[in-house]
């Protein structure tokens, strides 16, 4: 025992103080300090941590007794020796009760101290080593599951933390190793194809064993916990006879549960030793299956989502459309194959970067931006060969995305079209004329009758309307190429209408239509090109007429409103598709229900549209299938 220990003497009287620390107690060895009141006593047994206490009778700030107990109640394990005067017979059963170990009274003789003292350190140190073990024994199991749940929660941040499943489970057959105190551990997984299970992960198996290791799930413990999905917990203790492949005295077996389906088998077994397991093993095996279990769902939803990633993503660079994303920040997410054609991008990654940057388009940049006056849908010419049609669609949460589709054939149609048409109308017009030449001159060559002259009439009259639709046809084509003629004047939409009504009132008639026509005679003018307003009224009315089977209703309505009139042509005929409303206004573009037998060349809306816009107006229209439809026309008043 080393003498190093501290002793506190708690003695008022300094020639005693004298005598048992400098001639006894510092020339043994011990470390000795001094107290002589109460308070300072206090604060010493505190700070200093004595390991003994000598205390005397002789305090003046407080007895020296209610000192003893208040140490024993504060530090129990505190030996106190009191020094005292007082030889009542009373005394040593009060100290003994109180808890002090031994008294001494003068004459002081110095064995006498030394051997009382060593005899108090002594039982100081036997309670301290009780006080050690007993603790350990208490805190020992407590430890030992602290461990266990370090562990739990490391794998457990291994599990949401490492992509490899091989890595994760390795971890989760280790642990089980080390918090069972097992010989070996492993995770036999099932394998779906075949039904057997295989060793995924293994601790102290042979490399050879756990590569070929296959069990059957039927009539096999390991398969048992699959079928039934519960631990299987067995010592040599344990009576039952089971089935493994190999000799083992216990182990614990627990299903790989997901979603209420069993997938594996964490196991660990004492082969060499019959050290046993207990339940609290099994708890914690139970949760380390879970880890392992939701690792191989984690892995196997990763390769299933990466297998569909890279799907799309190779649908996104290889398809014919340009494909172009870009965060709220236009910057750039991903350009595809074609994208990179059209622009010359090459191959650099352009993630992060600016679009602008990379791509120099007005066009674009406007249209990325919804800054284009439709915000969806553009025209984009990078030369004559190369034209695309722009859509753009916002995706929340992600950005912009532009898809650019390759009309240019589409734009070679349509010119080949206009080419088509304007030399098919020149070359009508000449016979035209002279057809209607030659009717005028029928009568100049002799005598006609009534019924002649009748039908003369009607000659003349489709063949100006052939004449009419012609001079549509190159008046679009020429709208075309540089705009409509603007000789404007005030024209009068109630005019307008009523004449259109006469000239298709036979076509009314012969169809048995009902046709309302409500327009005052004081509607203001409209500015604007007469003819040209005609053209729409007739190709609407013409239109309704057209399209709304015999007995049909139809009307004309036409009222001023905040500066402005109001067209509406409506029939009760057989409408069209809705998903046709934005089509029906192009280029002989005819809609899918448009019966074959009625005859028509899809240019009269595509003509319609373009004198209303030209007007500063706006048409659209309203129809249903087998409903009827309703075209509105709204110009600025003159
Ligand atoms: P078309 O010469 O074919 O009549 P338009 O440009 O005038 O060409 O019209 C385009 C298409 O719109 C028509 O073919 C027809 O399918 C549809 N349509 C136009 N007006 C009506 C209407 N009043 N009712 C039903 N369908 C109509």
């Amino acid at each position: 025992m080393t003498q190093n220990e501290r002793i506190l003497l708690i003695l008022s009287d300094p020639a005693t103080l004298e005598l048992l620390d400098r001639s006894i107690l510092t020339p043994a060895g011990y470390r000795v300090s001094v107290a002589q009141s109460c308070a300072a006593a206090e604060k010493l047994i505190r700070s200093g941590r004595p390991d003994l206490v000598i205390l005397g009778d002789k305090l003046t700030d407080c007895h020296y007794l209610e000192l003893a107990s208040k140490i024993v109640d504060q530090q129990p394990t505190l030996p106190i020796l009191l020094f005292t005067t007082d030889r009542s017979a009373s005394l040593p059963l009060k100290v003994l009760r109180m808890g002090v170990v031994d008294w001494l009274s003068p004459p002081i003789r110095a064995n006498a101290i030394l051997e009382a003292v060593r005899r108090g350190l002594d039982r100081r140190t036997h309670w301290m080593n009780w006080l050690q073990l007993e603790s350990r024994r208490y805190t020992g199991p407590l430890e030992r599951r602290v461990e266990a749940l370090e562990t739990l929660i490391n794998i457990g941040r291994s599990v949401t933390s490492f992509l490899e499943l091989d890595n994760v489970l390795t971890a989760v057959v280790d642990a089980a190793v080390e918090l069972t105190g097992a010989e070996e551990g492993s995770i036999l997984l099932l394998d779906d194809e075949s039904g057997e299970l295989y060793m995924r992960a293994a601790r102290n198996f042979q490399e050879d064993f756990v590569r070929t290791f296959r069990i059957p799930v039927d009539d096999t413990l390991a398969g048992e916990v699959v079928r039934l999905g519960k631990p299987i917990h067995f010592d040599a203790k344990d009576p039952t006879k089971i089935k493994t492949s190999y000799l083992v005295y216990a182990l614990i077996y627990v299903p790989l549960r997901i979603h209420n389906r069993t997938i594996g088998v964490l196991g660990v077994d004492n082969r060499q030793s019959g050290n046993a397991f207990s339940q609290r093993d099994v708890m914690v095996m139970s949760a380390l299956a879970d880890y392992a279990a939701i690792a191989v769902e984690n892995a196997r939803l990763y390769s299933e989502s990466e297998l569909e990633r890279n799907k799309l993503g190779r649908i996104l660079t290889q398809i014919k459309d340009g494909v172009i994303v870009v965060d709220n920040s236009w910057n750039i997410l991903l350009v595809n194959r074609m994208v990179r054609r059209i622009f010359n991008l090459g191959e650099d990654d352009y993630s992060g970067q600016a679009i602008d940057d990379v791509i120099q388009n007005e066009i674009l940049s406007k249209a990325i931006r919804g800054e284009l006056d439709d915000p969806f849908r553009a025209e984009l010419e990078i030369d004559e060969n190369n034209v695309f049609s722009i859509q753009v669609t916002e995706l929340p949460g992600i950005g912009t995305v532009v898809t650019l589709h390759d009309i240019t054939y589409l734009k070679e149609v349509d010119r080949l079209k206009t080419d088509f048409v304007n030399a098919v109308s020149h070359d009508l017009r000449s016979p035209l004329t002279s057809i209607l030449g030659y009717v005028e001159l029928i009568d100049r060559a002799g005598p006609i009758n009534e019924k002649q002259s009748e039908f003369i009439k009607k000659v003349q009259f489709s063949v100006n309307s052939i004449t009419e639709l012609i001079n549509d046809l190159l008046n679009l084509s020429r709208i075309e190429v540089g705009g409509l003629s603007k000789e404007f004047e005030q024209v009068s939409i109630y005019s307008v209408i009523n004449y259109a009504v006469e000239g298709y009132q036979h076509l009314l008639d012969a169809k048995d239509h009902k046709l309302v026509v409500e327009c005052s005679e004081d509607l203001p003018p409209v500015f604007g090109n007469p003819i040209q307003m005609r053209q729409v009224v007739d190709n609407l009315l013409g239109n309704a007429v057209k399209y709304t089977p015999r007995g049909g209703q139809i009307g004309i309505y036409a009222i001023e409103e905040n500066g402005q009139i109001l067209i509406q042509v409506t029939d009760n005929g057989q409408g069209i598709p809705p998903e046709e409303h934005p089509n029906i206004f192009d280029k002989f573009y005819r809609a899918s229900n448009a019966p074959e037998d009625i005859q028509g060349t899809g240019l009269g809306l595509a003509i319609v549209k373009t004198i209303v816009e030209n007007h500063n107006g706006r048409i659209w229209v309203d129809s249903e299938v087998g409903v009827g439809s309703t075209f509105w026309v709204i110009l600025p008043v003159a």
